[in-house]
């Protein structure tokens, strides 16, 4: 059998879920809280909120996001900002815009190499 990592609290257990028993409906109930605020809250944007707010540590809410598990609210774009440009963005590291740039820096660069 599997031994896996609780995402939770770090305990070893053996099955293939990413959380161990005991933490499995407290988890839920973390989930179920910190969706719920995000919904009656809209206007609160800042991750560092939400985590005081909820009592939910940032790590779970993290994955929560990167699980998918908050997908379907429909500003959950805010949470993650460009780290070149600070716009928000749905997922990764970058906007649309910075990818854009960088990807013209790029080729100016390789242009600039062959002369
Ligand atoms: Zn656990
Ligand atoms: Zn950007």
């Amino acid at each position: 059998m599997d031994l896996n990592k609780c995402a939770k609290c770090g305990k070893l257990f053996a099955s293939t879920e990413d959380l161990c028993k005991n933490c499995l409906s407290k988890d839920l109930q973390d989930l179920a809280t910190v969706r719920n605020f995000i919904l009656d809250n809209p206007e609160i944007t800042e991750l560092d909120k939400i985590i005081h707010k909820t009592n939910v540590s940032q790590k779970d809410i993290l994955r929560y996001i990167s699980k998918g598990r908050l997908d379907d609210i429909k500003h959950l774009g805010k949470y993650f900002k460009c780290i070149y440009c600070n716009q928000p963005i749905i997922k990764g590291k970058y906007c649309d815009d910075c990818m854009d740039k960088f990807a013209k820096i790029k080729n100016q660069l390789l242009d600039g190499e062959k002369i």
